[in-house]
């Protein structure tokens, strides 16, 4: 099964966080695509991978210490050793997953000492669901759409936002 693989993945992702955080004590940024479903390598997330590492590297160009690259079961992934501010970091964390159309398909956090901050920690509101634009929480716990049906809408914000830039 892809999903032991894919869990892996994170595990592992998650171990190599708390490596760079130890090592250069502050908060780590992780950025990937949030994809539903056990195919996370293709040649469409391969590419808005690319676009969102040009992002995080606009957004945090004075703030990166370190940076690693990681691929795997789980997509193609992103961490950064940061400094600064925690709180400010995530406010440009949150500014491209607020990117219009195509932010709502990154996922980028900030972790101190191997816990996530959270929008609530900022009070911010939580994300909005990609298909009905309600808290993404009651879509989930009501299981309200399909992986396909989001897999669909993703598929489709993608190729939109790579041909206006192509
Ligand atoms: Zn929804």
């Amino acid at each position: 099964m892809n999903i032991d693989k894919i869990l892996k993945d994170r595990e592992n992702r998650y171990n190599i966080m708390l490596d760079l955080s130890k090592k250069n004590s502050g908060p780590i940024l992780t950025a990937k695509i949030n994809y539903p479903g056990d195919n996370k390598n293709s040649s469409r997330i391969e590419k808005i991978f690319v676009t969102l590492k040009k992002m995080i590297k606009d957004q945090f160009k004075n703030d990166i210490i370190e940076m690693k690259e990681l691929q795997g079961h789980d997509g193609p992934s992103f961490l950064c050793s940061l400094k600064g501010e925690p709180v400010k970091l995530k406010l440009k964390a949150v500014k491209i997953e607020e990117e219009k159309e195509i932010g709502r398909i990154f996922d980028v956090d900030i972790y101190i000492d191997g816990t996530p901050l959270s929008r609530r920690d900022i009070n911010l509101k939580s994300r909005k669901c990609i298909l009905c634009g309600e808290d993404t929480y009651n879509c989930r716990i009501n299981n309200l759409h399909s992986k396909e049906e989001v897999k669909e809408e993703m598929d489709r914000r993608i190729d939109r936002y790579l041909s206006k830039v192509d």
